[in-house]
């Protein structure tokens, strides 16, 4: 039977791929020797109704799969639920989704690091070649948790263990593809350069990449959590007038204060009012329509939306328990979204930080139509992880962002629970799993 020219090549080709670890072997392929399989290490795991510290031991790694001795895992508010409620887990799994540490092996394929190197794992890859890549959304990359797919280590009974969000963080030993690695090159302690692969990272990027603020203007950002923080310090850095800071709780509200905003708000002090009361803020300083004042003929006050901020980060989101701290006028997280679109000026921008908030906004029609805002969301911020954070890195080298404020309380990984719970309860600010050298 004759074979085509094509299917040659194509057989030609599949050949070569087979025979391609023969060429290497004397070599010794990473893949056999450099994967550290059968390592023994410690994670926190959530298995069965509750959780637990085990002692894993690695499996093999695939070809573009990279092994990483943890420094540090920040905990993220959006976790809370999984790690603390006691439903039956499908499989035993280490939770948390950023980290960063330190490269001690790599499959054949791994080009982007090297063993010895410093790596920030956010929770968004960057892969270069999908289509979102190409659109310049790195933050929508689609290799965006899915691999590995594959249990990386087995328990002491032979059963898997998987890595949330394609991997985990709390665990002294992490395996991640290469899309999710984000080499560093600075002495900067982990536990401040594990808070870029999350929470501040994602609020520095939004305010740097989504919301194009500009110098001198005025900038409302809706919660100080560790997400609105980096918002904060962003806004400072791009020379924002005012940054007006709501949030409900007092610690944060100083922390605010320390790190960039120049105004800070309690939503439950100011009520229903919290609206006027911001656009009364950013109202300017002559009401001279003539000179760039801010008034609009007409006296409605439904027609005054040239007062308002330029620019609203939005970094509320909805509680998943109830705060022991001071809980915020709506727990669902909707009210801040609709607070921002009223108050935030005709033509401003609005950037959306919150994750899985359930429920739906309404806004007036005509304004939507005739005097709208510009929305920017997007996943993590809109890290584009590559390039941003070593340029984070040099502004936390510069001083210019303030890591060390923003840890405020490091647990062991056997005291992985008790960390969650202080985020749950949302008594600290930056609660990092640390882990010793
Ligand atoms: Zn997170
Ligand atoms: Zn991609």
């Amino acid at each position: 039977m004759p074979i085509s020219r094509r299917k040659m090549l194509q057989s030609a080709a599949a050949g070569t791929f087979v025979l391609a670890p023969q060429v290497v072997a004397g070599q010794a392929p990473a893949q056999i020797t450099n994967t550290q399989t059968g390592r023994k290490f410690k994670a926190f795991l959530r298995a069965g109704t509750g959780t637990t510290v085990e002692q894993l031991t690695l499996l093999p790694i695939h070809a573009r799969e990279v092994v990483i001795r943890t420094e540090a895992s920040a905990v993220c508010y959006t976790i809370t639920g999984g790690v603390l409620r006691n439903n039956n887990a499908p499989r035993p799994q280490i939770p948390n989704h950023s980290g960063m540490g330190v490269v001690e092996a790599i499959g054949p394929e791994v080009r982007r690091v090297r063993v010895g190197d410093r790596v920030i794992i956010p929770g968004t890859p960057q892969c270069g070649v999908c289509y979102m890549c190409l659109q310049g959304r790195a933050d929508w990359c689609q290799f965006l948790g899915t691999s590995p797919a594959h249990p990386v280590a087995k328990l002491a009974n032979g059963t898997d263990v998987f890595e949330e969000a394609a991997l985990g963080g709390f665990s002294e030993v992490m395996v991640v593809t290469e899309e999710y690695c984000c080499p560093v090159f600075t002495q900067v302690p982990g536990e401040e350069l594990c808070l870029l692969g999350d929470t501040i990272g994602t609020g520095l990027a939004a305010a740097h990449n989504l919301a194009p603020i500009e110098p001198g203007t005025d900038v409302v950002v809706m919660g100080a959590g560790p997400v609105g923080m980096g918002a904060i310090q962003a806004a400072r850095i791009k020379g924002a007038a005012n940054v007006i800071v709501v949030e409900p709780i007092a610690y944060r509200r100083d922390i605010a204060m320390k790190v960039g905003a120049t105004m800070v708000l309690d939503p439950n002090k100011e009520g229903m009012g919290l609206v006027a009361k911001i656009q009364d803020l950013c109202k300017g300083p002559t009401n001279n329509r003539y000179a760039g004042g801010r008034t609009w003929e007409a006296g409605d006050r439904i027609f005054a939306v040239p007062n308002g901020p330029d620019y609203t980060i939005e970094a509320v989101g909805g509680d998943q328990f109830e705060p022991k701290a001071e809980a915020g006028p709506d727990p669902t997280g909707i009210l801040p979204i609709q607070q921002s679109f009223e108050f935030t000026r005709a033509g401003g921008h609005i950037t959306m930080l919150g994750f899985s908030t359930r429920g739906n906004v309404s806004f007036p029609a005509w304004q939507f139509q005739n005097r709208g805002r510009t929305f920017h969301s997007g996943q993590q911020g809109g890290l584009h992880m590559l390039r941003d954070l070593p340029r984070y890195v040099k502004l936390i080298e510069k001083g210019e962002i303030d890591t060390k404020a923003m840890v405020t309380a490091r647990y062991p990984l056997e005291r992985t629970k008790e960390a969650v719970q202080a985020v749950a309860d949302r008594t600290t600010l930056g609660a990092v799993i640390t882990f010793p050298a």
